[in-house]
């Protein structure tokens, strides 16, 4: 062993967590609160990854009934627990799902007597005078509006690093430049030495290569790619809601599976292929600085390819602009990608009596990370069994 960083320079080390992004975070929160000693080794100077890349939607109303609802509800009390101790913006107006037409009404309507009731979703179905009322009448020109009540709305780029910065106050040890080439049995072999820690936890977010490279690549686990903007609307448009479309019932755990959605699904399929081929639902997040966050496309592969296409971005202004009434200048442009395609939502895995990794394989990290945390570190200390999305998630 090279080099012992764990016990001599830094103390001893309860719980090691690989991965600054929202996961390891989570953990860290969870594992620090308990009175625990941790530290978090992350191989970038700061968190780089799809945590700081997203929409900063925790959406709660997306979720499919049963332990994905529940671990986006706990999240969002988290969120709402850490946004004024760490400082970061946290706002609880909700979500605003228009309905662009009949079809996509259908979807809302069916959802709300079924569903929405049987479940507990926190949701309202704005239509007519209510409808109107939204943003002095901006929204007329839709059919409904599904709002969310539960749904916050992050500015995930400021919030990750508040996040890190309160960690720290709490006593969390930061090792950011560190890559963790190794962990097991109470081990890691990082590049700035070897570390020991009674317990560690690897949130490596979309990396299959680094740790425990044949265990996931037998899970042939994908990457999904996502185009992302920045921009500014050319007329006044104080938007404080996160936006959707009916578009994104076909997407969504909540909705997806409804019989409404499955027309609505082979509606798009037919008549506007393109959106089906790059997998297009539109996302608009508002930023504390009157700017708007818009996407959300989705190309899965092994691997991120590096090429964007201008045919995804062009689509994803034109739904953007006529779902929020406005022209739209761009301003900056960034690539996402996360980890998709798994057995479920997401999965943890025990790789020895020391180790746990726990990896999401669905776009809704900044909506059930927290919980997921929360749950894998109670777990952990108190033996019980460690979530499953496979068996709790029904
Ligand atoms: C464009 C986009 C939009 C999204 N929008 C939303 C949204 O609005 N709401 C929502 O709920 N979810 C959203 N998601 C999903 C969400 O962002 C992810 O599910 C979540 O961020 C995953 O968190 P993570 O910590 O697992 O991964 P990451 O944030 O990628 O973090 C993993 C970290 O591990 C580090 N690492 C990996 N291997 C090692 C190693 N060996 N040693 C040291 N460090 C290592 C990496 O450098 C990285 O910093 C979106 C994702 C993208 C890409």
């Amino acid at each position: 062993m090279r080099n012992m960083m764990g016990n001599s320079s830094h103390g001893h080390i309860d719980v090691a967590v690989v991965g600054a992004g929202i996961l390891g975070l989570a953990h860290a929160f969870a594992a620090s609160r308990r009175g625990l000693r941790v530290a978090v080794f992350e191989r970038s100077s700061a968190p780089l990854g799809a945590s700081i890349r997203n929409f900063g939607m925790v959406l709660v109303t997306g979720q499919p009934p049963g332990l994905m609802h529940a671990l986006a509800r706990q999240s969002r009390e988290l969120w709402l627990h850490l946004a004024p101790r760490a400082h970061f913006s946290a706002r609880e107006t909700g979500s605003l799902l228009f309905a662009r037409d009949a079809r996509e009404h259908a979807v809302l309507e069916e959802f709300m007597i079924t569903r929405a009731r049987q479940h507990g979703y926190d949701v309202s179905l704005l239509q007519g005078e209510r409808l109107a009322a939204l943003y002095n009448g901006r929204f007329r020109h839709h059919r409904s509006a599904l709002h969310g009540m539960r749904d916050l709305q992050l500015y995930s780029r400021e919030a990750i690093p508040a996040l890190v910065c309160y960690l720290q106050s709490q006593g969390v040890q930061f090792h950011f430049n560190t890559l963790v080439k190794e962990a097991g049995d109470g081990m890691l072999e990082t590049s700035a030495g070897d570390v020991h820690a009674e317990r560690t936890v690897v949130c490596s977010g979309h990396d299959y290569q680094t740790l425990f490279a044949d265990r996931l690549q037998a899970m042939q686990l994908k990457q999904c790619r996502l185009h992302m903007l920045r921009a500014v609307a050319q007329a006044p448009l104080p938007l404080t809601h996160a936006v959707l479309t009916g578009l994104s019932c076909t997407h969504y755990g909540a909705f997806a599976d409804l019989p409404a959605a499955a027309l609505l699904q082979a509606h798009i399929k037919e008549h506007s292929p393109a959106l089906q081929r790059h997998g297009i639902h539109l996302l608009v997040s508002p930023t504390p600085y009157q700017e708007l966050i818009i996407g959300d496309s989705h190309h899965y592969g092994n691997d991120a390819l590096p090429f964007q296409q201008e045919e995804v971005d062009t689509l994803l202004l034109q739904l953007a602009e006529h779902t929020l009434g406005v022209n739209l200048k761009v301003v900056e442009r960034w690539q996402g990608v996360y980890g998709a395609k798994g057995p479920g939502p997401f999965s943890v895995l025990s790789i020895d009596d020391q180790t746990t990794a726990v990896l999401m394989h669905s776009g809704v990290g900044m909506s059930v990370g927290l919980a997921l945390g929360e749950r894998v570190m109670a777990a952990l200390i108190s033996g019980n069994n460690l979530p499953d999305a496979a068996r709790d998630l029904f």
